[in-house]
């Protein structure tokens, strides 16, 4: 289902703006050029989320979103200079229930279809469907979905987000009409990740042949949040990892660690 009415899926206050004084800003991470994040904060509010501590906003208000005002006539701009793979969602999820009304990601996604320009998408929610054409017009494009736990467990982690079932048969969709998708599975949460029996099944099932791993990334008071949630879940995941690993290599599956 494709959310609809604000009222049923933003959680929290009213809509709040900030005027967006830069759309595409420089990428660290390897294979982007450029980040494009159509909001500030995420109300998807995963436990393990590290995003606020990338941004150094406090963590306590990561879920009171901003919608960044302006972004899509000042992208047009900056699109006339700045050329190159764009990673959208990479502190943010571009596709976080207020999208559904405020539609920043739809058109920006519309200004970089003006110009054909390359494009990695990463989101947890199966809005994203609602733009499945315009990716489809793109000639360079990568969609990813990620996924950390079974249905089961995601509630606990990740209160507000799409279940991961409706993640995968929505990268389904994306790969039934033949465009590059991939499963993030991340981060691997020790003792759940692992045990998550159908995964590598239910990703075989699905068509789709790329698997990222995103191990733990235990920033600030991390730990002690997810212990809370679930005692042993902050422990090192390397071993789940490479478990993770051998499983998606022994069904046919290419794996890469994600930086
Ligand atoms: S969807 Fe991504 S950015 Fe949003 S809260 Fe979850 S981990 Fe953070």
């Amino acid at each position: 289902m494709i959310m609809s009415n604000l009222d049923d899926f933003i959680p929290g206050p009213k809509i709040k703006y900030q005027a967006c004084s830069c759309a595409l800003s420089p990428s660290r991470l390897p294979d982007l050029n450029y980040a494009l994040n159509p909001y500030i904060g995420c109300s998807h509010n995963c436990a393990y989320c590290y995003a606020p501590d990338i941004l150094k906003i406090d963590r306590n208000v990561w879920n009171d979103v901003k919608v960044k005002s302006g972004i899509s006539k000042m992208l047009s701009k900056e699109l006339k200079t700045k050329r190159g793979i764009i990673g959208l969602g990479t502190v943010t999820d571009p596709y976080q229930p207020i999208e559904s009304v405020v539609c920043n990601t739809k058109q920006c996604l519309l200004e970089i279809s003006k110009e054909d320009l390359p494009v990695s998408l990463l989101t947890k929610s199966d809005l994203a469907l609602r733009d499945l054409k315009i990716y489809s017009d793109l000639t360079r494009v990568e969609i990813g979905f990620s996924i950390a736990t079974d249905d089961e467990h995601s509630k606990f982690f990740e209160k507000n987000v799409p279940l991961p079932s409706k993640r995968l048969a929505a990268a389904k969709e994306f790969a039934d009409v033949g465009l590059d998708v991939y499963v993030l599975i991340g981060p691997v949460i020790n003792g759940i990740t692992d045990k998550s029996d159908n995964l590598i099944s239910d990703i075989v099932d699905s068509g789709i042949k790329r698997v990222m791993i995103d191990k733990l990334n235990l920033r600030t008071g991390l730990s002690e949040t997810l212990e809370r949630i679930l005692p042993g879940s902050s422990v090192n995941s390397d071993k789940a990892s490479n478990l993770i690993k051998f499983r998606c290599k022994s069904a046919g599956i290419k794996v890469e660690d994600v930086f």
